[in-house]
């Protein structure tokens, strides 16, 4: 069976281990639990006529062959915006969002056992995770309840409800949803994508994927926006795992992008003061996090790569979702503050447009309810190139 595979998660803070796949944190002191990646990577081991992530299988051991669970995801088009620049087209993952990585890898390895206990799973999420857990959980008839803040957006919520999975709204903020997602009910079994360590170490694959298309030479930096961490620490178990295997010459510089508004990585990192707002109200809905539980995980991880941080304000992230569409990249606002911190970086002359660099777009613009503002209302020039005109 999967879980008797190779599996060995432990504690991220004292050195308990944890043989039960369904754990979801330290049972010693409640702290996130890790999946060791303990093997080394090798190119051979590639399946290079599987394009999806699961071509790289054999570095989950996890996962038995015949269980795993899958609609395709992976293996994006990582696509050249400009010399230098590369987008990841995470959007474009079969649920419109990066995080069908976690949930192949996570629903994949314990859906069997979950099933021959008659059970059912619970997640917590402002969207895009639960619609991606309740996609992976009908693709193998699994039952799946997910626990939503009460402002979720429409289409998030019609896509969970239209897989067929029983949805839960609760009031208050992030932290309550997932205390209401975890209070133990009959059959109900836990596995929130922000705790559980296989959904988080799905997330590897986006790094090899980055590697493997830019012919195993890293990019420089490699911007991603941050809420709850999965994407980042994720990304960074991938890139320090080809590192650390001889893969690649160097990590690239990892930013992980916040909004103003919830930007507690962000504020930590710099040893700043941070007051969450009383109501988020950030056209970033999807970037909610105000107190991770993943933060010390992060902070520490950011710091042993020498990582990056970066925050953009509003106006910041609606340009950047407008030029985006207006390139032809149609993302979620959430998914463009990404672009909008590299686009201040570039303002500010931080960093140049000779760097080599990726951004994630990790979201599919038709998941938005933002609404386009008229084009004079944002000054943008839209007179046609001359040879139009
Ligand atoms: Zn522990």
């Amino acid at each position: 069976m999967g879980f008797a595979l190779s599996y060995k998660t432990g504690c991220s803070t004292c050195n308990q281990s944890s043989g039960n796949m369904l754990d979801f944190k330290c049972t010693q002191c409640s702290s996130p639990l890790d999946f060791k990646v303990d093997f080394s990577f090798d190119q051979s081991k590639i399946r290079s006529q599987d394009y999806s992530l699961w071509r790289y299988a054999n570095f989950f051991p996890y996962v038995n062959e015949n269980d795993i669970v899958t609609l395709g995801e992976g293996w994006t088009p990582l696509v050249k915006f400009t010399d230098n620049l590369f987008f990841k087209l995470e959007s474009l993952n079969p649920t419109g969002s990066f995080k069908d990585r976690g949930s192949t890898t996570l629903i994949s390895a314990l859906h069997e056992q979950v099933k021959k206990q008659r059970g059912y799973i619970a997640e917590d999420s402002s969207g895009n995770a639960g619609a991606s857990i309740a996609a992976y959980s009908a693709r193998a008839e699994l039952k799946a309840k997910i626990y939503v803040p009460e402002n979720v957006s429409g289409p998030k919520i019609n896509q969970i409800k239209s897989y067929g999975m029983p949805v839960v709204k609760v009031a208050g903020s992030r932290s309550q949803v997932a205390q209401k997602a975890q209070q133990p009910e009959k059959g109900k079994f836990y596995v929130g994508h922000i705790y559980h360590p296989l959904f988080r170490d799905g997330i590897r694959t986006l790094a090899y994927e980055i590697a493997e298309q830019l012919n195993w030479k890293t990019p420089e930096r490699v911007y991603l926006p941050v809420s709850a961490g999965t994407l980042l620490l994720g990304v960074i178990s991938g890139f320090k795992h080809l590192a650390n295997s001889g893969i690649i010459k160097a990590m690239p510089k990892i930013v992980a992008c916040q909004t103003k508004q919830v930007s507690p990585l962000y504020h930590r990192i710099k040893r700043l003061n941070y007051r969450p707002p009383t109501k988020i109200t950030s056209k970033a809905d999807a970037l909610v996090s105000t107190n991770p539980p993943l933060l010390d995980l992060m902070i520490r991880e950011i710091q042993e790569i020498h990582g990056d941080v970066e925050i953009a304000d509003e106006n910041e992230i609606l340009n950047a979702f407008t030029e985006l569409a207006h390139k032809g990249f149609f993302v979620e606002p959430s998914s463009a503050v990404a672009y909008a911190a590299h686009q201040k970086q570039l303002k500010n002359k931080k960093i140049s447009k000779t760097v080599k660099t990726v951004i994630a777009l990790t979201g599919h613009g038709l998941k938005t309810t933002l609404a386009p503002a008229s084009n004079r209302e944002r000054g943008l020039d839209l007179r046609l190139p001359r040879a139009f005109s």
